[in-house]
C-alpha cells in the first residue's frame, strides 16, 4: 500500500491547473459566489488517522452528502419501515427531476435524489417543530465527526428558501400522494437547513468514518449503526449516491460515495478510509468535476475498491 500522504500530495498537485475549469452550481445564488479554484481532500483511516491536502480545511455547503446522515437518522427512528414510502433503486434521473414520481404514485426512486431526501426529511421531522429538527440534525452531525463547532449557514439556507422553485414542486407533488406528512414549508425548511451544513473535509470525513468501520466511529468509539445497517447504507450510496453518474462513478472509483452540488464528494472504503474531497466545480450530472477525477486516482493507486482487492 503506498503511503496516503504522498499518493494526495501528488493529486493535488495534478488538480493544480486544472482549476477552475468546471463551473459551479448557480441555481442556489449563494452557490453561485463560491470561488471554483479549490480542491481540498481528507482520508481518515480506520485506526483514527487524519491526512490532509490543499484547501481540505476551507468551509463549503455540504449540500445532498446530508443525504446520508439523513438516511442514517431516519433509519434509526423508523428502522425498516422508512422503505414504504421511499424505494432503493437508481432513479437513471437528474436530482431534482420530477418525472418518476408520477408513475410510481408519489414515491422517490431512493433516498438520495431530492424527491427521496424530502421525504427522509419529512421522517425526521415526525413529532417535532421544525427548528427541533434542524438542531437534531445538527447535533447528530457534530456527534458523527466529534466536533461541536460545526455549523449551518444560514444565507444558503435561505438562498435556497427562496429560489428552490423545483423542490416545492416535487415537495407538493408528493403531498398530492399523502407522502409527506407534514406541511411543505416544514419539511422543506428542515430540507434546506441540512443542505445548508456547512463543512470542511477533515470533519466530514471524520462524519462518514463510521460508515468505513462496520457502523462505529473508531476515533469515539460511538457505535453508530449497526454492522448490517452500515453495509446497506453504503450499497445504496454505491448504487443511487451520484444521481444518474452513479453506475459512471461506480465503474471509475468502485467505492460507495455520495455527492452534493457544493462540490463535495464523500466516499467510503469499507474496512479501511473514510474520504472528503472538495472543488466547486461540476461535470454535467452536476458531482464535483475534479473530485471525481481525484476520486479515481486515490482508488486506483491505493488498491482501494470494493470489486475485488
Ligand atoms: N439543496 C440542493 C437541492 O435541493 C441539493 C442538491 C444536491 O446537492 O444534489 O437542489
Amino acid at each position: 500500500m503506498r503511503d496516503i500522504q504522498t499518493v494526495i500530495n501528488s493529486i493535488t498537485e495534478k488538480m493544480l491547473p486544472r482549476l477552475g475549469a468546471a463551473k459551479v452550481a448557480d441555481y442556489i445564488p449563494e452557490l453561485a459566489k463560491v470561488d471554483p479554484k479549490q480542491f481540498g481532500i481528507a482520508v481518515t483511516t480506520v485506526d483514527g488517522q487524519t491526512f490532509v491536502a490543499g484547501d481540505a480545511k476551507v468551509q463549503f455547503s455540504i449540500q445532498s452528502i446530508s443525504k446520508v446522515f439523513m438516511l442514517t437518522l431516519a433509519l434509526g427512528k423508523t428502522g425498516e419501515s422508512v422503505w414504504k414510502r421511499v424505494g432503493r433503486e437508481p432513479s437513471g434521473s437528474a436530482f431534482n427531476s420530477i418525472v418518476q414520481l408520477e408513475r410510481e404514485m408519489g414515491i422517490p426512486r431512493n433516498p438520495f435524489v431530492n424527491a427521496g431526501a424530502i421525504v427522509v426529511t419529512d421522517m425526521v421531522l415526525a413529532g417535532h417543530q421544525p427548528r427541533e429538527a434542524i438542531g437534531e440534525v445538527l447535533r447528530f452531525v457534530r456527534y458523527l465527526a466529534d466536533d461541536e463547532t460545526i455549523s449551518i449557514d444560514n444565507r444558503v439556507a435561505k438562498s435556497e428558501q427562496t429560489t428552490g422553485y423545483r423542490n416545492f414542486a416535487l415537495a407538493n407533488f408528493m403531498s398530492s400522494f399523502g407522502n409527506l406528512h407534514h406541511p411543505v414549508d416544514h419539511t422543506l425548511g428542515v430540507y434546506f437547513h441540512q443542505c445548508a451544513l456547512s463543512m470542511n473535509c477533515v470533519q466530514l470525513a471524520r462524519a462518514g468514518l463510521f460508515l468505513a468501520n462496520r457502523g462505529r466511529n473508531p476515533v469515539t468509539g460511538h457505535s453508530v449503526v449497526s454492522e448490517k445497517r452500515a453495509r446497506r447504507i453504503n450499497a445504496l450510496m454505491l448504487t443511487c449516491g451520484h444521481y444518474d453518474g452513479s453506475g459512471d462513478f461506480a465503474y471509475h472509483v468502485g467505492l460507495p460515495g455520495k455527492s452534493g452540488v457544493g462540490g463535495g464528494i464523500l466516499v467510503v472504503a469499507p474496512g479501511k478510509a473514510s474520504v472528503a474531497v472538495w472543488s466547486p466545480g461540476l461535470n454535467e450530472v452536476g458531482n464535483s468535476a475534479l473530485g471525481s477525477v481525484a476520486l479515481e486516482m486515490l482508488a486506483n493507486e491505493m488498491g482501494w475498491s470494493v470489486f475485488g482487492a
